[in-house]
């Protein structure tokens, strides 16, 4: 129970951002509740278990291009278990007659694929020489309305200055990788943040690039904790309990509003078929978009006409398969397809024992660990097509059998169902969030509207943009912000 004077808080959402909001804010005194939907913690970052291991469900790594994610990590004793991919690096799957003629290691100097240099070998080698000519005319362009105009997607930036094969052989696959979206679909402003700014400056698409990589930090772009980023929830969670936070798993919040200069959260409670009501000073939606705007919507009206509309499905199939063969990691870290390469349905393959040294020390030689993901948003004229398809709608069975098929043809190595020692399907659906274009302007709409209602802050991946380093920092920031307002009341 909080003391007479202490102040109280409630976070809706037990996802990454909704645990890191509810540590700051108890660290500063606030008597803090967490209710999440589900029946566990980490939301997008999960863990399940296949063939007797432990294995992350969603997010299995960490952008390394800021300090947020790895300086909470030590906050919460981490440190010494955050851990390097192996840097063989993946590789890059184009369509072909000859699937394995047409694989190649993925050229590492570019950003979501774009290229800084159209002409290097290993991008001349990809999109053809006919491909490089068009794109290195990049660099005499005019720059024209593409930096002036309120929105673009990502795939008109990358067409308009390097044509076609850049966008479908490069670009295309990676942000797939990503984002589970097709380029025409991504805001360029939401996905690639300063992209525009740096072409007005430099030019060219190529000199935006490189400038942006180049003040990159340098060595490997992600990294992970050995034992896998289920152990960053784990260590959240354990930490909430020692501050004293209500945990409430299993207890969506069906209704919040105004009262005075606090909030009602009402959370259905668990399996009883009854509703609880609690008051708090300062109120934290850290769900997904379409979350967060129905909840609001009653006490902050802006929201409505911001909602954004749902994010990708995507089914991700794990494969635990006993083949020696795979030892040589034929792929590297694994594969990010093309989509017009017909032979394989999946999007992206993890060979996740070739990626991670502690995964493969668990299973050791001879065992390893596949992951393939399906799904990606389309465009409106392709998406009504691939609906009756929707990975997510596909039953695990037809989905396994696909998966085998696919890594099959990937890596070149023929696999059976008697090599699987284990298999599980997951599917996620609507945690990604959409970044469709008009995302940036949505983002800054919501954004004003909950400024101006004190006692409100709003987290996640829907406004910090996908990935944990984008959400760390963001909520970390916004949640200084809250617990001052807090200390002024
Ligand atoms: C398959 C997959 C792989 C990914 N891989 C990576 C990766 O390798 N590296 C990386 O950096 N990022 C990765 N991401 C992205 C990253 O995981 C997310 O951006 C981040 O975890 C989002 O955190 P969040 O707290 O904003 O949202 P979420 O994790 O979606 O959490 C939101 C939570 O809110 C809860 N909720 C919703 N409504 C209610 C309600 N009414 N009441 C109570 N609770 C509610 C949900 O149940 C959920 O637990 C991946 C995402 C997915 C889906």
């Amino acid at each position: 129970m909080p003391g007479p004077a202490q102040k109280t808080g409630v976070v809706v959402g037990g996802g990454i951002s909704g645990l890191i909001a509810a540590r700051d804010l108890a660290r500063t005194g606030v008597a803090v509740t967490l209710f999440e939907a589900g029946t566990e913690l980490g939301g997008c970052v999960g863990t399940h278990s296949v063939a007797g291991l432990t294995l992350d469900s969603g997010a299995e790594s960490f952008a390394t291009r800021s300090r947020a994610v790895p300086d909470l990590m030590e906050e919460l004793g981490l440190g010494d278990a955050i851990v390097q991919p192996n840097r063989d690096g993946a590789w890059l799957q184009l369509a072909g007659d000859d699937v394995a003629a047409a694989a190649q290691r993925m050229p590492q100097s570019g950003l979501l694929g774009i290229p800084a240099d159209p002409r290097a070998p290993e991008i001349v080698q990809a999109i053809g020489r006919a491909g490089s000519a068009r794109a290195a005319l990049d660099k005499v362009l005019p720059v024209g309305s593409l930096v002036r105009r309120e929105t673009v997607s990502l795939g008109e930036v990358v067409r308009a200055r390097m044509g076609e094969a850049v966008l479908r052989r490069l670009v295309a696959p990676v942000v797939g990788g990503v984002y589970s979206s097709d380029p025409d679909v991504l805001d360029v402003d939401s996905v690639a943040p300063g992209l525009r700014a740096a072409l007005a400056k430099h030019g060219s698409l190529s000199g935006a690039v490189a400038s942006m990589r180049a003040s990159a930090p340098a060595g490997s772009a992600v990294a992970g904790l050995a034992g896998g980023m289920g152990m960053l929830t784990r260590a959240l969670e354990k930490d909430l309990l020692a501050l004293g936070v209500n945990i409430r798993t299993g207890c969506p919040v069906t209704a919040v509003e105004r009262s005075g200069s606090g909030w009602l959260v009402s959370a259905a409670a668990g399996a009883a078929p009854v509703e609880e009501t609690v008051f708090a000073d300062a109120l934290v939606m850290a769900t997904d978009g379409p979350s967060a705007s129905d909840l609001l919507t009653g006490s902050v009206p802006e929201l409505a006409a911001a909602r954004p509309g749902p994010g990708p499905g995507v089914a991700l199939v794990t494969l635990v398969v006993d083949q020696p063969d795979l030892d040589a990691h034929p792929r590297g870290t694994g594969v990010l397809v093309a989509a017009d390469v017909e032979a394989v349905d999946a999007k992206a393959l993890t060979h996740a024992t070739a990626k991670w040294q502690w995964l493969a020390d668990s299973t050791g030689p001879g065992t390893h660990v596949l992951r393939l993901s399906y799904g990606r948003a389309l465009s409106a004229e392709d998406s009504a097509a691939a609906a009756r398809t929707s990975p997510v709608k596909r039953g695990d069975e037809d989905l396994f059998a696909q998966a085998l098929a696919d890594a099959s043809v990937l890596l070149q190595i023929p696999l059976g169902v008697d090599d699987v020692v284990g298999w599980d399907v997951v599917r996620w659906v609507g945690a990604l969030p959409s970044a469709a274009v008009g995302h940036h302007d949505r983002v800054a709409a919501v954004r004003a509207a909950v400024e101006a209602v004190p006692g409100l802050e709003v987290v996640g991946a829907w406004l910090a943009g996908t990935g944990l380093a984008a959400v760390t920092a963001d909520t970390r920031t916004r949640i200084a912000g809250l617990a001052d307002q807090l200390d002024q009341l």
